[in-house]
């Protein structure tokens, strides 16, 4: 059955990179992907447009997609709207919060050729294959009660941390199937020395362990866990946490790899619907200039093939042809080194989609 795609280039550098990520899902189709895809408008693009940064077409045209190919949102031009419900990142939240996408999956990879970018030694770092699975919709970020408001005569600002084990257990079971089909090994990470909400979080993990008998299953504290993925973040392959400890760790396993330009990210849902996107942002700074890397992008795709579209061997196509362009020595400029030729994003996406087909 043809499966629905729907592009949303958004703000900044998106337009270019989906661009150039577009080429190569346009090369899988050539090679049987029976996919139709279609385009849409989110964030700020969307809002000078609509006046609404997730316009109603775009959100029917998202809900009817197997899986959104996301660019970027956001801008300076937008961040002094007063109106919060219109700024651009309400667009992907909304999009986030419509498509209940819980898992979010964030890779973080050193590619060999790149392991001279970390501010790690490249021996911690090089060969790096970490895969985060942080739950999305739920924890500190969404719990109630919340709010500021003044107590015995001052100011008090509080939030909920708060998990159901349902939602525990579904964002486990995602980790879970994750690790089996990776290294098999899966460290849950919590603080439940101190908060509760993490200690039924670990009780459940426990319990989810005996369905997945080829999955090592560990734990650690957050802290720890901070101090692990700069000290050896080799020792980790699958990690599984909350929404903000997962937002913070993401970010600092993203770090290690040096280049955010080259991280893909996906978010699913219970039906395995998903949201492919980088893990960078729109970049107003280089916005136009034909600099922008596009492997983020183009990476997720190959997560897309993967995960929502059933087709590891197109997926892990994409992957070779972007070692293989590394390998060459083609950079774009944020990844840049001596004895590199550096390109522009269009010279990266011919230069991809040269290899895609040459494999
Ligand atoms: P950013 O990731 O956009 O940029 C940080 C730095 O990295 C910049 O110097 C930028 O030029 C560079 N960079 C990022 N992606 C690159 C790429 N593909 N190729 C080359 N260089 C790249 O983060 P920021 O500057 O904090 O945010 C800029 C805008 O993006 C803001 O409006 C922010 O709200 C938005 N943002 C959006 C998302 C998203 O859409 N998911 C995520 C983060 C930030």
């Amino acid at each position: 059955m043809t499966q629905k795609i729907l592009v949303l280039p958004g703000d900044g550098i998106g337009p270019e990179i989906t661009a150039q990520a577009s080429r190569i899902l346009a090369a899988c189709q050539a090679r049987g992907l029976d996919v139709e895809v279609d385009e849409g408008l989110v964030g700020g693009s969307a809002y000078d447009v609509h006046g609404e940064p997730l316009p109603a077409e775009t959100l029917e045209k998202a809900k009817a997609a197997r899986a959104i190919l996301l660019g970027a949102v956001g801008g300076p031009q937008w961040d002094k709207l007063e109106d919060l419900a219109k700024r651009p990142e309400k667009g992907l939240l909304g999009l986030r919060k419509n498509l209940g996408l819980f898992g979010n999956l964030r890779p973080a990879i050193t590619y060999p050729q790149l392991a001279d970018a970390s501010s790690l030694k490249p021996e911690l770092v090089a060969g790096l294959d970490i895969m985060i699975v942080r739950e999305l919709t739920g924890g500190i970020y969404f719990g109630q009660p919340r709010g500021i408001e003044v107590r015995n005569g001052e100011r008090v600002g509080f939030n909920t941390y708060v998990y159901s084990e349902s939602e525990i257990e579904r964002i486990g079971r995602v980790a879970f199937e994750m690790a089996q089909k990776r290294g098999k090994k899966l460290c849950s990470v919590d603080k439940a020395n101190v908060l509760e909400v993490t200690i039924l979080w670990r009780e459940v993990m426990e319990r989810l362990a005996p369905e997945y008998p080829d999955v090592e299953l560990s734990h650690m504290y957050v802290d720890n866990a901070a101090m692990q993925l700069v000290r050896a973040p080799k020792q980790f392959d699958v990690m599984v946490t909350g929404n903000m400890f997962g937002d913070i760790l993401s970010d600092a396993a993203a770090m290690l790899t040096g280049s955010i330009g080259m991280l893909p990210s996906a978010s699913l849902n219970e039906s395995g619907q998903g949201m492919y996107e980088p893990c960078h942002g729109s970049a107003p700074d280089i916005a136009g200039k034909g600099i922008a890397n596009p492997l983020a992008t183009i990476l997720s795709v190959a997560m897309m093939l993967r995960y929502s579209l059933d087709e590891p061997a197109l997926a892990q196509r994409i992957e070779d042809a972007v070692g293989k362009v590394l390998d060459d020595g083609l950079r774009t400029a944020d990844i840049a080194s001596k004895g590199t030729r550096t390109v522009s994003t269009a010279e990266m996406g011919d230069a991809v989609l040269a290899a895609f087909e040459a494999l």
